[in-house]
């Protein structure tokens, strides 16, 4: 395992100070964040870093001096006084070992990760044993799949189709369920998607508002995505190929108590082109899928499935002779869809989602603004991009601005319009903008990203011939909707078709 994937699993907060700053101002920004260390910047670079060893040294220091000695009160004193100015450093890609021996020999918890001279996070021992046991869960699940027969065990052994072909429903186009369909399809299944939206994608889309087709899109779902295991990365490869996907070059950025920190990325960050949904939309080719098409709920006749649709149109049908069904929606819903099976809609019910507010302006002349996108901190706003700086959309500016998980629970039954016009303002009030958007929308998530993912890959009843993956299984990311909906895919391996 290599030191960019533990960064990758901590996730990106990353909180900086001057060597000016005041020693007592980040202990109480230490103590609100529950963090142990913050790294010093200076001019860009890294030039310290101060955890809470060095806070301890100079109380402890005073406190032996009786605060009557040579050292200033603690707050008169700078973080340039008491930082440790010369950290060992790590690179991303040095592999997790070598991490933990540079950790261990230099007696140092927070460890800074420096490429070519740009900050690319920090990690603690903590990181480090929570991603080393990620590590082996993954590998012991994959490998309890394997035993005792040496390949996946059938959990389909039954009934099938005349030629041995089973029939599987899977519901919901979201990435979780396009590369489960996409899987079983590879292995001989005979698989249908049902999705009661107009596309697939899920919470990957794109909202289209200008007046000419693929022109004035909005990405006010899913931002950006990570492509690290080397499954997922095959994957992307061949969309990039495609020209499904592509790398998002946009300079992104930390934006803190007035301060601007370079974000640089370990690994690409993926979009869709021209605009997010076009990964999904890449994903569901050669695939059968049910538009607009809600499952309402699902039975069990003569040991089979009969699943009842209704269609946008209003039109309702009952579709039976099913031998599987997958089940690949947000948590929420998959908890209802699943009745009947207690195991897995318990589970489902565990799972909590938060909401989200996003809004997405449109200006009629470029923004003067030094990035294209921030992680923003002690804000309504939680995440700003310019949504035309993303390749294939450069035909007007374009900014979407996601608001905190806090601000939108707060505000979860507020009017679209207030939404999208208060949240607009703190954006131009953040950024010192005097210019209006020529469009405001806003959009509510009721159900947008699960907080307590179950990190288990996906979930099978097998006697009931029912399954679940999503993200609200393996976490709250494209990459890991996708991995959950694959090794559905590779756990329902049947290999080869049971004859009748
Ligand atoms: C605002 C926002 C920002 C995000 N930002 C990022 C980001 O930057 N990077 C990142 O990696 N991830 C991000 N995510 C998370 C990411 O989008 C999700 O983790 C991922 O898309 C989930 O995929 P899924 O297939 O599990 O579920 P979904 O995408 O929700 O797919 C489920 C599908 O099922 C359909 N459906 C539901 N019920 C039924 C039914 N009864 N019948 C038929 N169809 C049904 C839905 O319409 C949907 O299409 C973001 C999410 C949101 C909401």
């Amino acid at each position: 395992m290599k030191v960019k994937e533990v960064l990758r699993i901590k996730g990106n907060t990353l909180f900086s100070v001057t060597p000016e700053s005041k020693l007592s101002d980040c202990v109480i920004m230490m103590a609100d964040k529950d963090m142990g260390s913050l790294v010093v910047m200076s001019g860009g670079k890294l030039v310290g870093m101060l955890t809470f060893r060095e806070v301890l040294r100079i109380l402890a220091k005073r406190q032996i001096e009786q605060r009557v000695g040579p050292t200033p009160p603690f707050t008169e004193i700078t973080v340039g006084e008491v930082m440790n100015a010369q950290p060992s450093r790590a690179s991303s890609n040095m592999e997790v070992d070598e991490l933990r021996k540079l950790m261990l020999e230099n007696h140092q918890r927070y460890m800074p990760v420096v490429d070519e001279d740009v900050l690319q996070g920090v990690i603690s021992f903590h990181d480090v044993a929570k991603a080393i046991l990620e590590e082996q869960e993954f590998e012991n699940k994959m490998l309890k799949g394997y035993i005792p027969t040496g390949r996946w065990k059938s959990p389909i052994p039954d009934r099938c189709l005349p030629g041995g072909v089973m029939r599987v429903a899977v519901v919901g186009a979201g990435i979780a369920g396009l590369a489960c369909a996409h899987e079983l399809r590879l292995r001989g299944c005979r698989v249908e998607v049902f999705e009661k939206s107009r596309g697939p994608g899920g919470r990957m889309p794109t909202r289209w508002l200008g007046p000419v087709a693929g022109q004035g899109g909005f990405d006010h779902g899913a931002q950006y995505f990570s492509a690290e295991h080397p499954v997922f990365q095959r994957r992307v490869h061949e969309a990039a190929e495609s020209g499904a996907v592509l790398p998002w070059e946009g300079t992104v950025v930390d934006l803190a108590y007035n301060q601007i920190t370079p974000r640089p990325a370990s690994s690409p960050r993926w979009v869709g082109v021209p605009g997010m949904s076009a990964f999904g939309s890449w994903l569901a080719k050669d695939l059968t899928i049910h538009r607009q098409t809600r499952v309402q709920k699902f039975f069990r006749k003569n040991g089979r499935w009969t699943l009842e649709t209704v269609a946008t149109s209003g039109a309702q049908a009952s579709l039976p002779d099913w031998d599987f069904v997958v089940v690949a929606v947000p948590a929420e819903q998959a908890a209802e869809l699943l009745v009947e099976s207690a195991t897995l809609s318990q589970a489902a019910r565990v799972v909590q989602s938060v909401p989200n507010w996003t809004v997405m302006l449109d200006f009629e002349q470029p923004l003067v603004v030094p990035f294209d996108g921030a992680f923003v901190h002690d804000s309504p706003l939680g995440w700003i991009a310019r949504d035309s700086s993303k390749p294939g959309r450069q035909d007007s500016e374009r900014w979407v601005l996601q608001a905190t998980t806090d601000w939108s629970q707060q505000h979860l039954e507020m009017a679209s319009e207030d939404a999208g016009h208060q949240l607009a303002d703190v954006f131009l009030g953040l950024l010192g903008i005097a210019t209006s958007p020529t469009e405001i929308r806003a959009h509510r998530w009721r159900y947008s990203t699960p907080l307590n993912p179950l990190d288990v890959e996906c979930l099978i009843d097998r006697d009931l011939k029912l399954a679940a993956c999503g993200d609200w299984l393996r976490g709250a990311r494209v990459e890991a909707a996708w991995l959950s909906g694959w090794a559905l895919g590779h756990a329902l391996d049947i290999a080869s078709p049971v004859a009748v």
